[in-house]
């Protein structure tokens, strides 16, 4: 496949000699598509809000304003006057911080049409490891504008895309792309390709490429690397790969060389102590799936200061022979834990139903012993995100000096009214219809629940249409 002979960042500063230039090289189709126009970062008050900080320092308001200016936040007070600011009416929502999500396959999104729920073999892991195989790098683009548009509808406004499809720098290219034009704040793990050999090292030049050329950007994205399972076959084998530890080390070697977090999927049996006498874990790595820890491997996570993030949805429909979320041995342990959808394909993103169903598990287990509060699980789907992926200096609380990331919910919906304390509502009654704005990086990307410049209906029937023409690729269901 072709690749530009200059930086991605040149050519989205190109002139039009620079266009001029890639046509006589025979290069523009490997060109990056121009970026969408997004809102410009307004100075607007929120008044009159019930104001969820997530900040110990700050508290909550019941009624209160926040300020924000050239994508941060100035001030959070009962009252603020500030000169030419744009009003904002909060009365009747609740203004917290926008929901982190830790670990997101956007890439296989569009894959609804094929995945089932209760067919094993059209299940997620065989169908987007067939499918995934076949994607072009336009369809990686439609795929992750579709997760990233249902993301921002539920109120997300920071991802982790788990991109363990990266068949070709142009693959590379087109999620990030789709991340910068959707407007959302977020890590791109930059990872192998379905149906890549486990023996084949991943490709850390590529992965240098994608640092030099994208970041730090406007600061909005940052970069790290999906590995492939460790140690043993387990759930999702054939999709995630499967690593020796000498295999594992060489990978991870690389992505640290150019100073870059890890992340990986634990699911089966563990690879936690293998890992530990490797020396490899630190606190640069997250896990996904706390659903097999022993108190051993729980101590070890602690003193490395390695996160674990949890997909609830998708977990709680595994059999419990494979484990439970251990959501209670984990906060007792002293871990980083964070909230995440996983992937759309056959359930859809909603962070209020991710915390409702991660409550009902715990409380089903072991409540009676590890108490949990409403409170703590807005924490864990908005700060505890942020810290996980490093960012919490940005994001993750309404602190004034951060970006404002932030969003409204309408509590006087008919399943919210008449709300009373606002994180029971948010985590017993919610759902994404009631996100009524979502700010990102002080941009409004929606506002009274509609898009302010993403064009959705575009997006599903872009979506509609590289699902057909792979179905025909594919010669499914044959
Ligand atoms: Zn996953």
């Amino acid at each position: 496949m072709a690749r530009t002979l200059i930086s991605r960042r040149s050519v989205l500063e190109g002139t039009a000699a620079l266009g001029a230039l890639l046509a006589a090289a025979g290069e523009l189709s490997a060109q990056p598509r121009p970026p969408t126009p997004l809102p410009p970062r307004d100075t607007f008050v929120i008044r009159g809000a019930t104001v969820l900080t997530m900040d110990d320092n700050l508290g909550d308001l019941a009624a209160g304003d926040v300020h924000v200016r050239d994508g941060a936040i100035v001030a959070v007070a009962l009252r603020i006057d500030a000169a030419g600011a744009q009003i904002i009416e909060g009365r009747g929502m609740i203004c917290m911080p926008g929901f982190v999500d830790t670990h997101w396959h956007l890439w296989t999104s569009l894959l609804r049409p094929f995945v089932r729920a209760d067919v094993a073999e059209l299940g997620y892991f065989p169908v987007s490891n067939r499918l995934g195989q076949l994607m072009t790098p336009e369809d990686s683009y439609r795929s992750v504008m579709l997760g990233l548009s249902e993301a921002l509808s539920a109120g997300v406004t920071t991802v982790h895309n788990w991109a363990h499809n990266v068949r070709s720098p142009e693959h590379a290219d087109a999620e990030l792309s789709a991340m910068r034009d959707a407007g959302i704040r977020g890590r791109f793990a930059y990872g192998p390709a379905q149906g890549m050999p486990d023996d084949q090292p991943m490709d850390h030049a590529g992965l240098a490429r994608v640092k030099r050329d994208w970041m730090p950007g406007d600061g909005l994205l940052t970069l790290g690397i999906c590995s492939r399972n460790v140690g043993a076959m387990s759930i999702g084998g054939a999709t995630r790969g499967v690593l020796t530890i000498e295999q594992t080390k060489r990978d991870w070697d690389g992505a640290r060389a150019l100073g870059l977090p890890i992340t990986l999927h634990t699911s089966g049996p563990s690879p936690i102590k293998l890992l530990e006498d490797a020396g490899l874990l630190g606190p640069d790595v997250q896990l996904v799936h706390p659903l097999l820890t022993t108190p051993e491997e729980r101590a070890i996570l602690k003193a490395r200061g390695v996160s674990y993030a949890t997909a609830p949805v998708g977990e709680a429909r595994r059999p419990a022979s494979v484990g439970v979320i251990q959501l209670g041995e984990l906060l007792e342990a002293g871990i980083k834990v964070s909230l995440s959808t996983d992937h759309t394909t056959n359930y859809n993103c909603d962070p209020f139903v991710a915390m409702r169903i991660l409550f009902a598990l715990h409380q089903h287990r072991i409540g009676d012993k590890v108490p949990l509060t409403v409170k703590r699980l807005v924490r864990l789907a908005t700060l505890d995100g942020a810290i996980d992926l490093g960012i919490a200096e940005k994001t993750g609380s309404l602190t004034p000096g951060k970006r404002a990331d932030l969003i409204l919910v309408r509590s006087t919906d008919i399943n919210m009214a008449p709300a009373g304390d606002p994180y029971e509502a948010l985590v017993s009654l919610a759902q994404p219809s009631n996100v009524d704005t979502v700010i990102v990086d002080g941009r409004i990307l929606r506002q009274a629940g509609k898009f302010t410049a993403l064009d959705h209906a575009k997006v599903v029937r872009d979506a509609q249409e590289a699902a057909a023409t792979l179905r025909g690729k594919a010669g499914w269901p044959g």
